[in-house]
């Protein structure tokens, strides 16, 4: 079954303690395209410019996404520049340069509104709230930001009455709820909407909890993390995508969907970019799935 993704598709300038990157290939809808196609059909919906390089179009393609709701319109691609700690789960935002984002109004193609399965990507929640006025999914998951927590808490609250999983960081279950503790914030959340939260906690994994139920799961242990950027982005679209290749979102294979959503996002983490991320292949996510199983055995 397939999925919709929604969100930013960015020239990413990043730089990290081991190098820098200048106009990548990024954006949350690319990062959560690329890592579901890995198990189902992907509808990707977003905005790029003139001057976006055809070579990602190309590559994106090559995955079998659908581009037919990646709309081209005059002037410059959203652009993003981030720069990371020598903790590397610190960054400070250095520049966004919305461009042609700005006036972005998301229009599902036929085959993305049809989709059973939709992610929302980080996009203004009024956006968020365009897009499930088209959507017939049936299975909703959705990304915020402190941004929008802070200045569109209203919008918000009414895209998150309407989904079915938020995908989060522990601050904005801090921010969102006022709660430090992840089980109460995650229950402060599941009471506006979602009855499935996954909040993320970096370098140290991801907690998913469903309804009553709560699984914890370990973030692939790495030596060395060259740049996190759409990591977060990179666990949603596995996560989503598995599920919609699944074709339910029971707590088994929420289970699941968890892990493959953090293998995926190991490899985003390992080089700049996309570059790591897009030369996985299926016998690389299967190895470290088997890592990931032998890893928290216990
Ligand atoms: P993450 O590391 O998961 O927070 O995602 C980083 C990605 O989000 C980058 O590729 C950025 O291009 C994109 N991004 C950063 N800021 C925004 C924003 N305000 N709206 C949409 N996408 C953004």
């Amino acid at each position: 079954m397939s999925l919709a993704v929604v969100g930013s598709v960015a020239l990413d300038t990043v730089e990290t303690p081991t190098g820098k990157n200048t106009e990548g290939l990024g954006g949350a809808a690319v990062f959560a395209s690329l890592a579901a196609a890995n198990y189902t059909q992907v509808h990707l919906v977003g905005v790029v410019g003139t001057d976006f390089p055809e070579e990602h179009v190309q590559l994106m393609r090559s995955k079998n996404i659908d581009l037919t709701g990646l709309e081209r319109v005059p002037g410059r691609t959203f652009r993003w520049t981030g720069k990371y700690h020598e903790d590397v789960n610190q960054r400070d935002t250095l520049d966004t340069q919305l461009n042609v984002f700005e006036t972005f109004h998301p229009k599902l193609p036929k085959a993305a509104a049809e989709a059973k399965y939709l992610f929302l990507g980080n996009i203004h929640p009024a956006l968020q709230l365009e897009v499930l006025a088209q959507s017939k999914a049936e299975f909703i998951a959705m990304d915020s930001m402190n941004l929008w927590i802070q200045i569109e808490r209203a919008r918000l609250e009414e895209v998150l009455a309407k989904v079915h999983c938020l995908i989060i960081n522990n601050d904005e279950v801090y921010l969102l709820t006022g709660e430090r503790n992840l089980i109460r914030g995650a229950r402060k959340i599941q009471n506006m909407g979602p009855a499935i939260v996954a909040p993320k906690k970096g370098e140290h994994g991801c907690l998913l909890f469903d309804g009553p139920r709560i699984f914890s799961a370990p973030a692939f242990p790495m030596p060395e993390v060259a740049d996190p950027t759409g990591a977060g982005d990179t666990f949603a679209g596995g996560f989503m995508g598995y599920i919609a290749q699944q074709g339910n979102a029971d707590f088994e294979t929420l289970r699941r969907a968890v892990i493959h959503g953090s293998v995926l996002a190991s490899y985003t983490c390992e080089e700049f970019g996309v570059s790591r991320l897009a030369r996985a292949t299926p016998a690389d996510l299967k190895t470290r799935y088997d890592a990931f199983v032998e890893l928290s055995k216990f």
